[in-house]
C-alpha cells in the first residue's frame, strides 16, 4: 500500500512515510492511522480501548515525536486519573501491534503509516523541527543483518535513525541566506 506522491512509484517504493510538505492535510493523517487502527485491532482481536485509542491519536497530532511525560500531561488535561503506568501500558500495546515506533535518540515515540507489514524502522530525523520521515529499505536491512551476522552477533531489533535537515527546514534556511545575501 504505497502512497501516490510529486516524486514518483520508484522514488516512492521505500516511503512508508514522507516528510510532511507545504499544504500537507494531516487531519486525513490522522484519520486514515486511526481507522488502520481500528481495523488492525479489530482483525487481530485486539482491543482498541479509548485510552489506547487516546494515546495513539495524541502520539499522530505530528510528525513529530513525542515523549511519554508530555502524552502524561496531554491525558491528565482531559483525566486527571491517568498515571505514568497507564501510558506506559498504552504505549506497549501501540508497539506490540506496530502502530507507532520508539525512537531510541529521542526517547520518544511516533506513529507508524504502514502498520500492516512487517518492517525494521529506518528514520530521518530532522534535527531541527524534528519532524520525521519513514523508510522501510530491505536491502539496507538486510545488509546490516548479513554483517552483523558475520561478526557473530545475533540481531534481535534494527532501527537506524538519520539526523539531519528536512526539506522544509532547508527551503528555510535557503530563503534566511538568500534575504541576509542581498
Ligand atoms: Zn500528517
Ligand atoms: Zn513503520
Ligand atoms: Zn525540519
Amino acid at each position: 500500500m504505497h502512497k501516490t506522491s510529486k516524486l514518483g512509484a520508484k522514488a516512492n517504493e521505500h516511503v512508508v512515510s514522507p516528510f510532511p510538505g507545504h499544504g500537507h492535510d494531516h487531519a486525513a493523517c490522522v484519520r486514515a492511522a486511526i481507522t488502520q487502527a481500528e481495523h488492525l485491532c479489530a482483525h487481530r482481536s485486539r482491543r482498541l480501548t479509548p485510552l489506547r485509542r487516546r494515546v495513539l491519536e495524541l502520539v499522530w497530532e505530528s510528525h513529530q515525536p513525542v515523549k511519554a511525560y508530555d502524552l502524561l500531561a496531554r491525558l491528565q488535561q482531559s483525566s486527571t486519573s491517568a498515571a505514568p503506568p497507564t501510558v506506559y501500558r498504552a504505549l506497549d500495546f501501540l508497539l506490540g501491534e506496530r502502530l507507532i515506533h520508539r525512537l531510541a535518540s529521542l526517547n520518544a515515540y511516533v506513529g507508524c503509516a504502514q502498520p500492516t507489514h512487517q518492517h525494521t524502522g529506518e528514520f530521518l530525523i530532522c534535527a531541527q523541527c524534528q519532524a520525521v520521515a519513514e523508510l522501510d529499505d530491505a536491502a539496507t536491512s538486510t545488509l546490516l543483518a548479513q554483517r552483523a551476522e558475520a561478526l557473530g552477533f545475533a540481531l534481535t531489533t534494527q532501527t537506524i535513525e538519520l539526523e539531519g535537515l528536512c526539506p522544509r527546514c532547508r527551503s528555510d534556511q535557503a530563503d534566511a541566506s538568500s534575504s541576509v545575501s542581498s
